[in-house]
């Protein structure tokens, strides 16, 4: 699915979770202190915000205390983006590729490694890349997860400025709409920054954040 019905003035915020074995390597030898961003978790708490969390299994392991965090939050739903951010098709950012036949197992890796955590638990998924192709999609059937990808393209990995991201998100957004953003800090610098504007974006324009299942639903 890439976005919901198009009525009512929801849209669903939704925040990627990234880890490779690359990235566990970055922080073992302090290249990089953190990829995870606790001022976006921090701003939707205190904003009392709803969001949903596409989480890796090696992000959850590295980080059980931010996971444990955002399970206990009502307004946080937590979806899975595969064990170790794996290419699930060829030609993808150059993603460590998972193996045809280990798909299903990566991904049922993945809700296993979530499921402990409690909350609002989904089985919701997104590709890394959002790369699919048909022999992923029947891979991954057995699992009964829904596919997500989104409508709306932040393009937060990398940036070096908050306000185009502000405008992908304002120019593009539009009820039902999927909001993709990461949560990954050192990989996605400026979404801290430019989430407060997003969010006033959104209430200029009626438009309300609520959970992946809720837009899904139209609810
Ligand atoms: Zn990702």
């Amino acid at each position: 699915m890439d976005h919901g019905p198009r009525t009512g003035n929801r849209v669903a915020l939704t925040f990627d979770a990234d880890m490779t074995d690359g990235m566990l390597q970055n922080l073992r030898t302090g290249r990089v202190k953190s990829y995870a961003n606790l001022r976006i978790v921090d701003l939707l708490e205190r904003e009392q915000i709803p969001a949903t969390f596409f989480l890796t299994g090696k992000w959850v392991q590295r980080y059980p205390e931010v996971t444990r965090r955002l399970a206990g939050n009502p307004r946080f739903e937590l979806a899975n983006h595969t064990y170790g951010h794996e290419a699930f098709t060829g030609d993808c950012y150059d993603l460590p590729r998972v193996r045809a036949t280990g798909m299903t197992d990566n991904v049922a890796r993945t809700f296993r490694a979530i499921e402990p955590y409690g909350g609002r638990q989904t089985r919701y998924f997104r590709f890394p890349g959002l790369c699919h192709d048909a022999a992923a999609l029947d891979a991954l059937a057995p699992l009964g997860l829904t596919v997500v990808d989104g409508d709306v393209v932040s393009g937060d990995p990398f940036a070096t400025a908050w306000e185009p991201l502000v405008r992908a998100v304002l120019d593009n957004v539009r009820p039902g709409s999927v909001v993709i953003m990461h949560v990954t800090e050192a990989n996605a610098r400026m979404t801290d920054e430019a989430l407060p504007h997003i969010l006033a974006g959104l209430r200029e324009r009626g438009l309300v954040p609520a959970t992946l299942s809720e837009v899904l639903a139209g609810a």
